[in-house]
């Protein structure tokens, strides 16, 4: 998702929370330890002693939060406000894969539910969710580069990976929110302005450490439980908490960066020409289409175009003449490497937290059918006062050079991706009923959904495709208790 002109400052960064390193001491002393009844939590799930949650913070070299605690305001706190109401049982600030494990066991032995946080990005707002041990992982830092492969430690967020990586001239096809944590989005895939070059930042992993439901450490490679391997890649968070994972990195280019806007009444024709565009244009090059109700029963049409520096002219040339009109304005730059990444982010890696609500569907072809009843769903939503957009992304390219099983992400033989989303000030009920509308009219084109642009209540099949049986069996395995928190149907 690309992020609208109304995250425009700062936010607190989800990567400010530093390092965990709280003395065992520190934490006995605080009052969410001090056997005060208003530190128990009294939300569900709750194991209903504060000496119990004590045995759990001196097994620790991370830190137990709990309701009551003055931290516990902030530490729930994630990215989307909606979920500002969500009152986790408990948040762990874990230190290590060790404190990790011990947290999987406390939950089984307490019949509590678990669920990471990393960037604190996720549309249904998982890693904050009532109920739910969290684990967060942001004090697990660290980024090492070298020739070609990187360790990266699950606390770090996508814009955090890329200046690390920039200063050794690497990178990583990620995603376009700077402050979405790496760990969230490599588990379900991660698409961004290099994926047509370079696939998925889910198909550059190379390794990762994995602890399991049943608190056990493992490494996981094509050759160590290449099972888990695969379900990592693109299976999302349902197999256990990741502490590293090790990429296989890209390097680190500057590129032309073309915005171009057009009139919304052409958004027919615009999205049908940048499909016809694809068809001939190398994989280097890379554009979406966004459309954007106006409220009024009106859109506006804009592109971003990502390609090599000094080929802007002629790669914008090539994908008007496929349109066939010209844009209202054209907005050519050559930037570096990290300005890239800060441009197509909107300005600034600290976007400031807002309520939204979002969906996506997966279409095989996007004939001009299913394009017309995208631009219909949009302007109907537009013509009720809504406020919503449409991004469609391309899924060729460098995705399609793995069969679809290869990994647990199935997308792989699929035109688009097409996610539908309101920001506030539309209300969710609303920006629920636009996007349920979509999906509606969606549904003949349909193939599923991106496991990352997530929708509570969905069957996981939505998410799998073809995957879906190979993954519900791995899960029956890994975690036949359920002990990770989901909020999608088996
Ligand atoms: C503004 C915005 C822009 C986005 N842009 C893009 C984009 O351009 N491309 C794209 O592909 N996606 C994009 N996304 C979607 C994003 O990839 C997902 O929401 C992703 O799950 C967020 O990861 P996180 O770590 O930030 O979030 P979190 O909420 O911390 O985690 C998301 C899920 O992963 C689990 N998890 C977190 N850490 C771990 C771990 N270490 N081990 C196991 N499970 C873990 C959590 O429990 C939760 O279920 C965007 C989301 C937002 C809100």
């Amino acid at each position: 998702m690309f992020l609208r002109g109304a995250l425009g400052v700062v936010v607190a960064g989800v990567g400010a929370a530093g390092a965990v390193r709280v003395a065992t001491s520190d934490v006995a002393s605080g009052a969410e330890l001090s056997g005060n009844p208003s530190s128990v939590p009294t939300v569900s799930g709750t194991v209903g002693s504060g000496a119990r949650w004590r045995g759990l913070q001196n097994k620790l070299r991370g830190r137990v939060i709990l309701p009551g605690d003055p931290g516990y305001p902030a530490a729930k706190e994630v990215f989307n406000t909606r979920f500002d109401g969500e009152m986790p049982t408990a948040i762990v600030q874990v230190a290590s894969a060790d404190d990790v494990a011990t947290v999987f066991g406390f939950a089984a032995e307490n019949e509590l539910k678990v669920a990471a946080r990393a960037g604190g990005h996720s549309y249904a707002g998982l890693s904050t969710a009532s109920g739910t041990v969290i684990v967060d992982v942001r004090g697990l830092r660290g980024v090492q580069a070298s020739a070609g492969q990187a360790v990266v430690a699950p606390g770090h967020t996508l814009y955090e990976v890329y200046q690390e990586l920039d200063r050794t001239g690497q990178s990583l096809p990620t995603g376009m929110c700077p402050s979405v944590g790496i760990a969230g989005l490599t588990l379900g895939g991660g698409y961004g302005y290099d994926s047509r070059a370079h696939g998925l930042t889910c198909d550059r992993l190379l390794a990762a450490t994995l602890v399991l439901p049943d608190g056990s450490i493992t490494e996981v490679t094509a050759t160590e439980r290449p099972d888990l391997f695969w379900a990592l890649r693109g299976g999302g968070p349902l197999f256990g908490i990741v502490t590293s994972f090790t990429f296989e990195t890209i390097p680190a280019l500057t590129k032309d960066v073309v915005r171009l806007t057009f009139s919304g009444e052409q958004a027919e024709q615009v999205v049908n020409g940048w499909q016809q565009w694809l068809r001939d244009a190398p994989r280097e090059q890379w554009a979406d289409v966004s459309l954007d109700a106006d409220g009024e029963g009106g859109l506006h049409c804009w592109m971003q175009l990502v390609c090599a520096e000094g080929t802007a002219e002629t790669v914008t040339a090539a994908l008007v003449d496929a349109i066939g009109i010209p844009p209202l304005t054209t907005d050519p730059r050559t930037l570096s490497h990290m300005d890239t990444v800060l441009y197509l982010a909107g300005g600034t890696a600290d976007q400031p937290r807002a309520a939204f609500t979002n969906g996506s569907d997966i279409v095989s072809t996007l004939t001009p059918d299913t394009v017309t009843g995208v631009v219909a769903a949009l302007t109907r939503y537009s013509s009720v006062g809504g406020t919503g957009w449409v991004q469609i992304n391309t899924l060729d390219g460098a995705l399609r050079d793995l069969p679809p099983t290869a990994t647990a992400y199935p997308w792989r033989t699929h035109a688009a991706m097409i996610e539908w989303g309101a920001y506030e000030p539309i209300p969710h009920d609303s920006a629920l009923a636009y996007i349920t509308d979509a999906h509606t009219a969606l549904a003949p084109h349909s193939a599923g959904a991106y496991i990352n642009y997530l929708e509570p209540g969905d069957p996981l099949s939505r998410y799998y495709g073809p995957n879906h049986p190979r993954l519900a069996a791995l899960r029956t395995q890994v975690d036949p208790h359920n002990l990770i928190h989901t909020v999608l149907n088996p």
